[in-house]
């Protein structure tokens, strides 16, 4: 079965070039590339190499070529807009020796755009945008105003999208993947992956326990299945790959999967977009519950996290950064005298946190975070790292925890809000 990992070597090969000064200069993360890697890899293309230049017309022009040269499509993200710093139309025409003619088509539906938008007419500069090299097909773009264009170049496809990422995106699905799939049709090795995502255990033990719960299956099914570790301070992802027919793949991550799941059951949350706040929003909107928030050295992150995520209104009441101990007591009730007997940093003023929140909100569950985010403020009793979380909920139930993070200020806080969130995940879990 060890097959299922090798790409059959007529798998086509596919390269990237993405187009801007600003991703030169580091102003813009290359996200099309990073977006695009994934999508091809996963259509089961094989991904050979990229490149980025600036907005300079030779050089893309030079890119272009070199990246034909060794693949069999080439797709190149960014300066299709119609200012003059866009270069990226001429460049492909100058690659495949061909020029540039204004397409009638795309002149009518750039003015029919315009109109619709209460303009008389349509901006000269725009017209830019209806520039096709001779022989290139316009991919139409709904979701903005440069059409994509595909260009035959010797043996090789070239696709060029705009750098807009969700123009880029939109005319992927809507016409490169359609293209690809047709074009490459019993050439494909599609990438058949599944996400696990942890918090609250750090990469190399999630791994050690992993290795070692995996050398119980089976040779083959081991071999077929590629582990990776993706960690960041809010966590870790295990991207588990396997390539191949459909049935046969997903029977080796079923597998993979099910072998790791008591290793993994404590630290792991499900959502499709690997969110810990959106899959604890899931939770508590399924079961009708309203969440409120305490935060002490988080200062906020755990009630961001949450209203990153979209609908949080119905199932997040708000919350209190209660940083110094008179907000601690006036805006939460928590006595002076506890916090006065067992420090700021600790078991019950967690929970009168935590209970305080509950009350002042009235909501059906609270959390709380105390700690010492550092780099000040630790003592030899309560180091930098220690953080106390405490959940409650108006039933009188409630859960306190006490952690100690690695790392620098950014760091502490960012995985005390997680485990804050983590707290009340579980504490809601469905019976
Ligand atoms: P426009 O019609 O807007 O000019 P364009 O095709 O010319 O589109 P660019 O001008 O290169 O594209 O980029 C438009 C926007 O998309 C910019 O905000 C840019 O930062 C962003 N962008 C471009 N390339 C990338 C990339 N590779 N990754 C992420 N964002 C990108
Ligand atoms: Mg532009």
């Amino acid at each position: 079965m060890t097959e299922l990992v090798h790409a059959r070597p007529d798998t086509p090969r596919a390269a990237l070039v993405t187009v801007g000064d600003e991703l030169l200069l580091g102003d813009t993360v290359d996200g099309n590339a990073a977006w695009l890697g994934r999508a091809l890899a996963e259509l089961g293309l094989r991904v050979v190499h990229r490149t980025t230049v600036g907005d300079d017309p030779a050089a893309i022009r030079a890119a272009l070529q070199d990246e034909a040269a060794r693949a069999d499509v080439v797709l190149v993200t960014g300066g299709l807009g119609p200012t003059e710093d866009d270069r990226t139309r001429e460049a492909l025409a100058q690659a495949a020796g061909v020029a540039l003619r204004t397409d009638p088509e795309i002149v009518a539906a750039l003015e029919e755009r315009y109109r619709a938008r209460g303009y008389e007419r349509l901006p000269p500069t725009n017209l830019r945008q209806a520039e096709v090299p001779e022989g290139a097909r316009a991919l139409a773009n709904a979701y903005g105003t440069a059409p994509g264009l595909a260009l035959e170049v010797g043996e090789a496809l070239l696709v060029a999208l705009p750098g807009v990422p969700r123009e880029m995106r939109g005319l992927f699905e809507d016409h490169v993947r359609p293209l690809l799939a047709s074009r490459f049709e019993g050439r494909l090795t599609p990438v058949h992956v599944r996400r696990v995502h942890t918090t609250g255990i750090p990469e190399s033990v999630l791994a050690e326990r992993v290795e070692a719960a995996l050398e119980g299956l089976e040779a083959a099914i081991r071999a077929a299945v590629e582990v990776a570790y993706l960690p960041d301070l809010r966590g870790v992802d295990l991207r588990l790959t396997a390539r191949g027919a459909r049935k046969q793949a997903e029977a080796a991550l079923e597998a993979v999967e099910e072998a790791l799941a008591d290793v993994v059951a404590p630290y792991r949350f499900d959502d499709p977009e690997g969110d810990l706040a959106g899959a604890l929003g899931e939770r508590l909107r399924a079961r009708g519950l309203r969440l409120a928030t305490a935060e002490s050295c988080t200062g906020g992150l755990v009630g961001r996290h949450i209203t990153d995520v979209p609908g949080s209104s119905t199932w997040y009441a708000g919350g209190v950064i209660a940083y110094a101990n008179r907000a601690k007591t006036v805006l939460l009730g928590v006595p002076e005298q506890l916090i006065e007997a067992h420090g700021a940093v600790s078991e019950p003023v967690a929970r009168a946190m935590a209970e305080g929140a509950l009350r002042t909100l009235e909501t059906d569950v609270a959390v709380a975070v105390t700690g010492v985010a550092g780099p000040g403020g630790g003592t030899p009793a309560k180091p930098v790292g220690t953080v106390w979380l405490a959940v409650a909920d108006r039933w009188g139930g409630g859960d306190a925890r006490l952690e100690r993070f690695a790392g620098d200020r950014e760091a502490v806080r960012e995985r005390a809000a997680q485990a804050a969130l983590k707290a009340v995940y579980d504490h809601v879990a469905p019976a």
